[in-house]
């Protein structure tokens, strides 16, 4: 199957997008080159596996791709040439937007180090160059709704007057038959479109800026990961309308702002779906068993915006946490933040 590669103009190397700059950077001579102006060139065409299914190949070093079914881009694992694969990317797969890494590699490792306290609390071999190596930059797939919500709400409402007249208090209570009609429009609503990450895990990393958003193209993705959508926008629907539940509930409440009670009556939420728009955008992952437990590192490839919690080793906290009590005040402040609070 076809392939696409972004060759230097120069020495004719793999070029990778390069977050720091928002260009194609050549990794040997260092040459620019900006999105816009990259003509990916495809690969020769299909070439069927040993299996009879459609294998992709590096056009720089010849060697097979190794490429999940959900794979759109990858890093060829013998000469490290980042290759798109062309028709994950194209048709009803074709991305129509992205979000470009604007967070690079040194710093998310940077933040990774941080993320472990530098190795002060986490468990003794943990912090291996391995786990900083496979460090990994992925476009994630999302779809954006745009969703119209027509809000009826009839309720019964109250409101009350204390008023004193010579030695008698007297409390008023008027009641008040309401009927509300929101007309609510909620933009770019995300929801991720990928079965291998963990949806809360995702939401967790929003929001991102969405005057970020560029027109898709492959050069994007070039040295980087990139999965295809694996659910269609009509059946992550639920959960976009999900997502928005708490927001038409609060501008509910606020449409009766001003009574002393409201005792709804009757509501009815027809909810729309009017536009989804499929997306790719940008999350650097740390995913690795410790302990028997699943931890993950995530970082928000354009905001810097980090999820996740590290192992932590009992030896290690005991040891710090002694020395603390000969310590200061400040010092108890700094232990709760080091152990990122609620872990005692
Ligand atoms: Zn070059
Ligand atoms: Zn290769």
């Amino acid at each position: 199957m076809m392939t696409l590669h972004h060759k230097c103009h120069g020495c004719g190397s793999d070029m990778v997008f390069d977050a720091g700059t928002g260009t194609l950077v050549c990794p040997s001579c260092r040459a620019q080159m900006d999105v816009e102006a990259a003509d990916a060139r495809p690969d020769s065409g299909p070439k069927p596996g040993h299996d009879g299914t459609a294998a992709y190949h590096c056009e720089n070093c010849g060697a097979d791709l190794m490429a999940l079914p959900e794979t759109a881009a990858t890093v060829c694992a013998f000469c490290g040439a980042g290759v798109v694969l062309a028709d994950r990317v194209a048709g009803e797969h074709a991305p129509e937007y992205v979000i470009p890494f604007a967070i690079g590699r040194e710093e998310a490792i940077k933040a990774f180090r941080k993320w472990c306290r530098n190795g002060l609390l986490t468990p003794r071999g943990f912090m291996t160059a391995d786990r900083i190596n496979s460090i990994t930059g992925i476009y994630v797939p999302f779809w954006l709704y745009d969703l119209n919500s027509r809000v009826k709400v009839r309720a019964v409402c109250t409101k009350v007057r204390t008023y004193r007249r010579g030695d008698y208090l007297y409390t008023e209570t008027h009641y008040y038959d309401v009927y509300r009609e929101l007309d609510l429009h909620y933009l770019k609503v995300p929801v991720d479109a990928s079965a291998k990450m963990d949806d809360a895990f995702m939401d967790r990393l929003e929001p991102y800026r969405y005057d970020g958003l560029k027109e898709f193209r492959p050069a994007y993705l070039a040295g980087f990961l990139a999965e295809k959508y694996q659910f269609t926008d009509r059946e992550l629907l639920d959960r976009a309308k999900d997502k928005i539940r708490g927001f038409i509930e609060s501008a509910i409440r606020s449409s009766f702002s001003g009574y002393a009670t409201v005792t709804r009556v009757s509501e009815d939420i027809d909810t729309r779906h009017v536009e989804s728009r499929y997306v790719l955008l940008p999350v650097w992952l740390v995913v690795y068993d410790y302990d028997n437990f699943k931890h993950n590192f995530a970082m928000n490839g354009q905001t810097g915006k980090i999820t996740g919690r590290p192992p932590l080793s009992r030896a290690k906290i005991a040891a710090w946490f002694g020395g603390i009590f000969a310590g200061t005040l400040l010092a108890m402040k700094t232990l709760s933040w080091a152990l990122g609070g609620g872990f005692l």
